[in-house]
């Protein structure tokens, strides 16, 4: 029987680059710490937005209000490494390793964990049985930890029977290997994922300058195999917290063919309240980018409520209604009067 297997991880070694503290050891005793040697490279100076990314912090170990699973994946998992919220769609996760443990990540509970093992073929195979199982699954998601993470014959392995189910339309890849590990989107890898289209590949970028030569060069190859990109940014205070910084990163996404898909309210984890910003700032940033740079180029913007409720998108405070009077607000702050019908007639 095949089995599970990482990608021979001393082609991402964790850099030594950054020394960690005794204090901080600590933090990252409980919640791992690891950067890939391209990420750290991306670091300009302590405190910046890529280090803020990356670097273990003090105050991961004071937020016991938060819990580590908010969403209760747990309890929507009805075999483990699934997570079925929706009734068309699920998550599988495939892997528990990253290039990069983000201080932020909405799995903190389980990225890096352990014995650092991918998971067993039984438990992959069980995954599938359900898939296998319930008709009205139509899209799978690939997650983890970083799916492509995985060797490519284990991921060709999963991908092959996922594609063998009839029910199953469209699988995607939520991966950050482009930012994180852009040397692992080769031609082989592009030549194996092309075989398994309708594929998509959420990629996540949250700052513009992770946005590198190599990083375009990965999201150049997987555009050329024919599958779209999408990016899932998540809302960090002190990272990408301005209008600005996202403009200029979805902007720059747009360039690379990607496609901005979410903006991600921070999700209530143990361990990244830190990084929390108000609702009303995200409101701010996409009133910010609405009308004043392409649609193209707009994410929504969603809070993923507690308690595996779904995403919710958020959007501005644009329009008042007085019978069939609309007041709408432009992007420019101007307030524009249109005439609604209340009700269709004839
Ligand atoms: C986000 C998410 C999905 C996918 O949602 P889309 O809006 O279709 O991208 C599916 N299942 C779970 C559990 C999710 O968290
Ligand atoms: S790459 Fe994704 S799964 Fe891995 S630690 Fe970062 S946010 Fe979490």
């Amino acid at each position: 029987m095949q089995t599970i297997k990482y990608i021979d991880s001393t082609c991402c070694n964790s850099s030594n680059a950054v020394v960690l503290s005794k204090e901080l050891q600590a933090v990252a005793s409980i919640y791992p710490f690891k950067v890939s040697n391209h990420y750290a490279g991306l670091i300009q100076e302590p405190g910046d937005a890529i280090w803020r990314q990356c670097v273990p912090d003090a105050r991961e170990l004071d937020d016991d209000l938060l819990d580590a699973d908010p969403l209760a994946e747990g309890l929507l998992s009805p075999t483990p490494g699934l997570i079925h919220r929706y009734p068309d769609r699920v998550v599988l996760l495939v892997s528990n390793r990253c290039p990069v443990y983000c201080r932020f990540c909405m799995r903190k509970r389980h990225v890096g964990a352990g014995h650092d093992l991918p998971p067993a073929i039984d438990q992959i195979d069980n995954a599938i049985k359900y898939i296998q199982s319930h008709s009205a699954v139509q899209d799978v998601i690939l997650s983890g930890g970083d799916p492509l993470m995985l060797d490519n014959a284990s991921l060709y392995m999963i991908l092959r029977r996922l594609r063998a189910i009839k029910h199953v339309k469209i699988i995607r890849i939520g991966t950050r290997i482009p930012v994180t590990f852009p040397e692992r989107v080769t031609p082989e890898l592009c030549d194996m994922l092309r075989r398994f289209h309708p594929l998509y590949i959420n990629t996540h970028f949250n700052h513009p300058t992770e946005i590198t030569a190599a990083s375009s060069k990965a999201c150049e190859l997987l555009a050329d195999a024919g599958i779209p990109l999408g990016n899932q940014t998540v809302l960090l205070r002190g990272v990408n917290d301005d209008a600005a910084v996202m403009r200029e990163l979805m902007l720059g996404l747009l360039e690379l063919r990607v496609r901005p898909y979410y903006i991600h309210q921070m999700d209530l984890i143990k361990g990244a309240a830190h990084f929390r910003t108000p609702v009303t700032q995200g409101l701010e940033i996409i009133r910010a980018l609405r009308g004043h740079i392409t649609g193209m180029a707009v994410p929504h913007y969603v809070i993923d409520l507690p308690n595996g409720k779904g995403k919710v998108a958020l959007i501005p405070d644009i329009i008042e209604r007085e019978g069939d009077l609309l007041f709408l607000m432009t992007y420019q702050g101007e307030r524009v009067t249109y005439r609604d019908i209340t009700a269709v007639r004839g």
